[in-house]
């Protein structure tokens, strides 16, 4: 084993909150630096400067920084901060034409970006070349899904000597579902060899596919949760990727997501009316109260069900929506936040426009309602086809809002079964049908109501529940280690 002191970590990522975030991605790019720079470790991270990112306040370095790309080279201006309320230093890459002027992440609403390709060259080449400007050598690079998985590539070839020459790369699959793949004719674009163009490499049907070529080329693979871990070895759970996976398994570990536990405490949240505690869960109902108000539902003790996800069909929006008036018919209320889908989004809008004082649909982003719905609700319906870590279900059982989840991924892992005598922190069901969700809601709300002995230990245990970052950062810590020994052996 290769003995530890503080290491040096480079995050590369294309998503870090509260700068830029599309989902969980940009929760852990968060989180998980700010816990290991508290474990000691010297932690950096960089980004691009998207257009919904003001530099205001920060400081400009004097020197801009020379990318190579396609026919040439990009030149940017890069921007530092700290990630709120630490020393981790936050690197922004300026590139106004292919991050600046535009106000989304990677597409335009509806529509495909057709520049991805440079766009993320760019920053994961970008990200290599700061570390040179900075004359920093980093034990680790940790990068994350396809927007930055060229950067192992770089590592193995253009980058195999030199500044870089003892740096291992983890790469961490947040969602292997999302893989776009490029036309062959733009591997100019990456300034890569052809010979990284392979069937066990970056080639993919003919295509370029960055996460394909990441997949093989980092030193350690990692995804968010330990089930996800097994499931996308297989064909089902393999987004087309699993015979990588499969051939990758010895060195890819599932590594639960924490939550950032200072912003989701129902101790000290700051979004809620009334702040609470598993001892007392008296304000937890003046937080239903309050949400109920506050969104024209009827003031009534019924079960309050919440949900607060991307509208896709990974979240199983099309299940919620079309049992929705069974479920209502149970007596409960549903309030439901999201965007995502137009089509789903319409739907919903045009349901909730009907008036009903049992059904809400809010269609949107909002962090701060997210956090009244966790605090009001009773439960929480999560019904993912797939769920590669989820963090929802794990803030919900901080506030006591038992999570109806299916069985799958990262809820699996993280949610404790009903076992029918009061133990458990949620309820899971097997078949991503509407008839499977309307049976799980129903035997929720029963025990809601007909056993609230149970329902009420089961929100204490849950709120008791340790999902902080620092368990699973010192488990990095542990694969950092493991990748610094196989480069140390020669072996990626
Ligand atoms: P994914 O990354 O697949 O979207 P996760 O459960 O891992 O799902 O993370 C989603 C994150 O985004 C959570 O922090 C969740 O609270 C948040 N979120 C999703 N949709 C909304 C929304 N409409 N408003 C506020 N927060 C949202």
């Amino acid at each position: 084993m290769v003995t530890q002191g503080p290491l040096k970590i480079l995050f590369a990522a294309s998503e870090c909150a509260p700068f830029a975030k599309a989902g969980g991605l940009g929760d852990v790019v968060a989180s998980l630096p700010a816990a290991l720079s508290a474990l000691g470790h010297d932690v950096r991270i960089v980004l691009p400067r998207y257009g919904t990112i003001s530099t205001e306040g920060m400081k400009r370095h004097m020197a801009p920084l020379g990318v190579p790309l396609g026919l040439g080279e990009a030149f940017c201006a890069v921007y530092e901060t700290n990630l709120p309320g630490t020393s981790v230093p936050v690197y922004f890459l300026e590139h106004e034409q292919l991050f600046g002027v535009r106000n989304y992440l990677y597409d335009p609403p509806g529509r495909h970006a057709v520049d991805n390709l440079t766009r993320f060259t760019f920053l994961s080449r970008g990200a290599l070349q700061l570390g040179k400007m900075l004359g920093f050598v980093p034990d680790i690079l940790h990068v994350h899904d396809w927007p930055t998985a060229l950067v192992p590539i770089y590592l193995n070839t253009l980058e195999a000597t030199g500044h870089y020459r003892r740096t291992a790369s983890v790469l961490t699959i947040h969602n292997l579902a999302y893989h776009p793949k490029f036309p062959a004719d733009q591997m100019y674009v990456t300034q890569l060899g052809w010979d990284t163009f392979r069937p066990d490499g970056l080639e993919d049907h003919g295509e370029i596919n960055p996460l394909k070529g990441g997949l093989y080329h980092a030193t350690m693979l990692s995804t968010v949760s330990p089930n996800y871990a097994q499931e996308i070895r297989t064909r089902e759970g393999g987004a087309g990727l699993d015979h990588v996976m499969r051939f990758r398994g010895a060195d890819l570990v599932g590594i639960l997501n924490g939550i950032d536990d200072r912003t989701w405490n129902p101790r000290t949240d700051v979004h809620i009316p009334v702040q609470f505690g598993p001892e007392d869960l008296g304000g937890k109902a003046v937080c239903k109260r309050a949400l109920q108000r506050e969104l024209g539902l009827a003031e009534r003790r019924v079960p309050l069900l919440g949900v607060i996800s991307r509208l896709s069909y990974q979240k199983g929006t099309d299940l919620v929506l079309e049992a929705l008036e069974r479920i209502l018919a149970l007596d409960v209320q549903v309030v439901i936040l999201g965007s995502g889908d137009p089509k789903l989004e319409a739907w919903l809008k045009a349901r909730s426009d009907w008036g009903d004082d049992r059904f809400r649909a809010v269609i949107g982003y909002s962090e701060a309602l997210a956090h009244r719905i966790e605090a009001g609700a009773d439960l929480f319906l999560m019904p993912s086809r797939f769920e590669p870590c989820g963090l929802n279900q794990m803030y919900s059982q901080r506030y006591g809002t038992l999570p109806i989840v299916r069985a799958t991924g990262g809820l699996l892992d993280t949610v404790e079964p009903y076992d029918g005598m009061g133990g458990g922190t949620g309820f899971l069901f097997g078949e991503p049908s509407v008839d499977a969700l309307v049976d799980a809601v129903r035997w929720a709300v029963e025990v809601h109501r007909e056993r609230p002995e149970h329902f009420r230990a089961m929100q204490v245990r849950a709120m008791q529940r340790d999902f902080s970052w620092s368990k699973s950062a010192a488990r990095y810590v542990e694969l950092y280690g493991w990748a610094l020994e196989r480069k140390r052996y020669g072996e990626h």
